[in-house]
């Protein structure tokens, strides 16, 4: 039994294969590079009762993990995050509650944890030193963490409208980090023009192929705390969309494996319509999205213009039978804020999109009563600007005429 069956990488769109056991980013024709695995020889050696008698979390995929030794992990607890029924939250008559995956509870508060947790551990294996990311605050901060712990040198290039606790938790990781008077695609060009004069690697959505290996443990974990039953319909927030490829992805590896039964969920890419460049790609039938024009929301995980693997995206809805749909910022909100009044979970804005997204594909038709379906919830809802309460009491008049909220017993 080998640590990990990872056996080479290959370009996503010519197939041409890269060495595994060297630092690699984009492949020669410029595009993503995914990570292989032996799964024949995983298949014959470890079986799925071996993953299951392990303790929950994202080490126990090992197997299906690039890193080749343990001491090259570089761990802050990566938790298995639970499912949570929204049994109160309003949904359509005769519809069943929609589960939530809470990735809020990972180390940094964002399941930009799981991937930031493989690259910075490749990073450490092949030795290196300094590394920058664009970011709209959650991966700068998972970055910022793990290299911290590595004792690699992070930075950092935020849109100045990124909220205001990422900026401050990835300084106080130990990052070096600037607010950028553009969007994530100015940042990511600002990474690359940096990258020989400070010898930095790019830590960009999908220009390593480490990041998205981390992120698809988020579908893997999804079929063991299920029993290797998949839901039949899950609903993601989609920036640079590193998580769904990751899942679907995952889900592949686990059919080939023979450890689930198709079919795979069908996958939703959830957007604001502030900034909606999949969902329009989608309606197209285009095989690639173009560049979103002033993009603005809230669920500022989700403000991405334009995502190189936009065409996985595509493809990975397509086959899967699922569909892209967008939201607006209202709805978010008022999402947000059920969910928080009545089952008591706060969802971050880019979780409630989810939210939001699948009551209005009830409302469509788009899913039916029979569905299970899955939202993700990515980050801690406290991770973002609440409302502000203004209700003061004056300890000398309690409970004056003015005050709020209450009604007689
Ligand atoms: C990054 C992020 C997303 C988008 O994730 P991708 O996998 O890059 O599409 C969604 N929500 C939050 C909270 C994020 O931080």
């Amino acid at each position: 039994m080998r640590y990990s069956y990872a056996t080479y990488l290959e370009c996503s769109v010519t197939g041409e294969r890269s060495n595994i056991g060297t630092l690699q980013g984009l492949s020669a024709a410029g595009k993503p590079l995914l990570a292989r695995y032996d799964l024949e020889a995983l298949r014959r050696e470890v079986g799925r009762e071996l993953i299951e008698a392990r303790a929950p979390g994202l080490w126990r995929w090992r197997e299906l993990l690039p890193v080749t030794a343990p001491d090259h992990i570089v761990s802050l607890g990566e938790i298995e995050t639970p499912l949570i029924a929204l049994t109160n939250s309003p949904r359509p008559d005769g519809f069943p509650p929609p589960v939530v995956k809470d990735e809020g509870r990972l180390p940094t508060g964002s399941f930009k944890a799981r991937g930031l947790c493989l690259a910075v551990s490749m990073a450490k294996s092949f030795g290196v030193r300094r590394l920058a990311i664009p970011t709209n605050g959650n991966a700068g901060a998972a970055m910022a963490a793990y290299a911290a712990r590595a004792g690699i040198e992070a930075y950092c290039f935020c849109p100045d409208d990124t909220p205001e606790t990422n900026l401050s938790e990835i300084a106080l990781q130990g990052a070096t980090v600037w607010r950028v008077n553009g969007l994530i695609n100015d940042c990511a060009r600002l990474v690359q023009a940096g990258r020989d004069r400070y010898g930095w690697f790019d830590v960009s959505t999908l220009k390593e192929p480490y990041r998205i290996e981390g992120k698809k443990t988020m579908g893997l974990e999804l079929a063991i705390q299920r029993r290797w039953r998949l839901p039949d319909v899950v609903f993601y927030p989609t920036g640079g969309g590193t998580g769904l490829i990751g899942m679907w992805k995952g889900w592949q590896e686990l059919l080939t494996l023979g450890w689930i039964e198709g079919p795979l969920p069908r996958l939703v890419a959830v957007q604001s319509t502030g900034c909606a460049p999949i969902v329009r790609a989608f309606d197209e039938g285009a095989t690639h999205a173009r560049p979103w024009e002033n993009a603005h929301t809230i669920a500022s995980g989700i403000r991405v213009p334009g995502a190189l693997g936009d065409f996985l995206i595509l493809r990975a809805l397509r086959e899967t039978g699922g569909f892209a749909i967008a939201v607006p910022d209202e709805d978010i909100e008022r999402a947000r804020q059920q969910a928080g009044e009545k089952d008591g979970l706060l969802l971050c804005p880019e979780g409630a999109a989810t939210y939001a997204a699948y009551l209005k594909a009830a409302a469509r038709g788009q899913v039916s009563p029979s569905d299970e379906v899955v939202l993700y919830n990515c980050a801690s809802g406290l991770k973002y600007p609440m409302p502000q309460v203004t209700a003061h009491m004056d300890v000398n008049r309690p409970f004056a005429d003015s005050a709020p909220g209450f009604s007689a017993a």
